[in-house]
């Protein structure tokens, strides 16, 4: 696939793959497994790996087993190494606590953080190339009372856009969405917590919407997903433009639509009213607890209650949950306890649902994959007034219901009925 032209070379600082590196066998140094004297042992024979081939191993594992973060967490007497997969954490190994100053140092090195600084909080980046792609890297470390806590974000880039049919919404909700995206002009917003998959359904909002006459510009920071049919801005890291500068630039430019990767304060909340008030289909994400929260957060940030009135076209909120392991699904009665955590009355006792057991396939934790639930407001016309008067979050509300908005949990509940997830999940995810 031809790379746009207005593209940043991409500049990777290592190339890594499988066979080029040396696995490393973390398991065999695990503390919870080997006593400290075994360790030590280890140590002195010079059998211990040294911390950059910890990264590479750990790294390289966090790559192939799809997840989205990795912890090195200094904690009580222990380096402790979690991965975030699929929105919960999973422990890899737990190192001793002397491994943790050299760990962040190599860490530090890649990122070109200051290694010296051990009291302020950092945050860096750096990028890599796995089996071909290639693979962002966000650094964060904060200093804790045991050392410094590092959390690094994996950001793959891909060229595979999933199509709207592909990220599990109900046909009812795809519906829904589909008749919002056939406005022409207006601002569409997709909201939820951090990682709640809100990039993935903007892009593939932006696929549904792109057509050949179409003129489509994007600013994002960084490049997620690359856009054949697009010319995409990429926030420079030395911040020497921002949002603001770009989407101001990209309206002289004439475009149809625009994809703003995420508003997060109120210039750019501001300048995509405005874009969308100019004629064009502004598609964004935006952190909120719920999709009407989402229109009240605007307000917040300072976006005048005229220009969301007149710009707003829809918000979907969203959320993911666990898919039940194919491999290993099972039918099961609720219990007591469970149909009451539900409210479920005791006569419909025979209600079953699923789960799944765990096998090697899905490592034992019975999911496999994730599905995204969620619940859109479209804005009707007494909507529209009401945003416009600035009315309080349940008015909106009562009004949205009127005209069809559904809460996630019900798209969430049913999710569970039909066997797609499990209760508890649901419960984890949604409360
Ligand atoms: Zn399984």
């Amino acid at each position: 696939m031809p790379v746009p032209p207005n593209q940043p070379p991409q500049r990777p600082s290592n190339v890594v793959t499988a066979q080029n590196i040396q696995r490393i066998p973390l398991e065999q140094f695990d503390v919870k497994s080997l006593s400290r004297d075994k360790i030590r042992e280890l140590f002195r024979v010079g059998k211990l790996p040294t911390a950059d081939q910890i990264v590479e191993e750990v790294m390289l594992r966090a790559i192939t087993s799809g997840a989205n973060d990795i912890h090195f967490e200094p904690i009580e007497g222990e380096l402790q190494i979690r991965f975030g997969l699929e929105g919960a954490l999973r422990r890899i190994v737990s190192l001793t606590p002397d491994m943790n100053d050299p760990i962040i140092s190599v860490i530090k090195t890649k990122a070109t953080l200051n290694q010296f600084e051990k009291k302020k909080p950092q945050e860096g980046r750096f990028s890599s190339i796995y089996g071909g792609d290639p693979v962002d890297f966000r650094v964060n470390i904060i200093p804790v009372l045991a050392g410094e806590r590092c959390l690094i974000r994996i950001l793959r880039k891909s060229n595979q856009i999933s199509r709207l049919e592909e990220l599990g919404f109900s046909n009812e909700n795809l519906e829904r969405l589909k008749i919002l995206l056939r406005n022409p002009r207006g601002l569409f917003l997709v909201t939820g917590p951090s990682g709640s998959g809100k990039s993935t359904t903007v892009y593939a909002a932006t696929n549904y919407v792109q057509t050949p006459e179409k003129c489509i510009i994007t600013v994002e920071d960084p490049v997620e997903y690359r856009l054949p049919y697009a010319s995409q801005v990429h926030l420079p890291s030395d911040k020497s433009f921002n949002f603001v500068d770009a989407l101001r630039a990209i309206l002289r430019q004439n475009p149809n639509v625009i994809l703003i990767g995420e508003i997060r304060d109120a210039e750019t909340g501001i300048v995509a009213s405005e874009a969308a008030l100019t004629g064009n289909l502004v598609l964004s994400t935006m952190l909120a607890d719920d999709a009407i929260g989402a229109i009240h957060r605007l307000f917040n940030l300072g976006v005048p209650a005229y220009w969301l009135a007149s710009t707003v076209v829809g918000i979907v909120y969203q959320l993911l949950l666990r898919k039940i392991c194919p491999n290993c699904k099972e039918e099961y009665q609720l219990s007591a306890e469970e149909l009451a955590l539900l409210g479920v009355p005791m006569e419909s006792s025979d209600l079953r649902l699923f789960r799944g057991k765990g096998c090697p396939m899905c490592g034992g934790t019975g999911y496999k994959g994730r599905t995204a639930v969620c619940e859109i407001v479209t804005i009707s016309p007494t909507l529209r007034d009401l945003i416009f008067q600035k009315s309080s979050i349940l008015k909106m509300r009562e009004e949205a219901a009127n005209y069809g908005f559904q809460a996630i949990r019900q798209d969430a509940v049913r999710k569970a009925l039909t066997g797609v997830t499990t209760i508890q999940e649901v419960i984890r995810v949604i409360g």
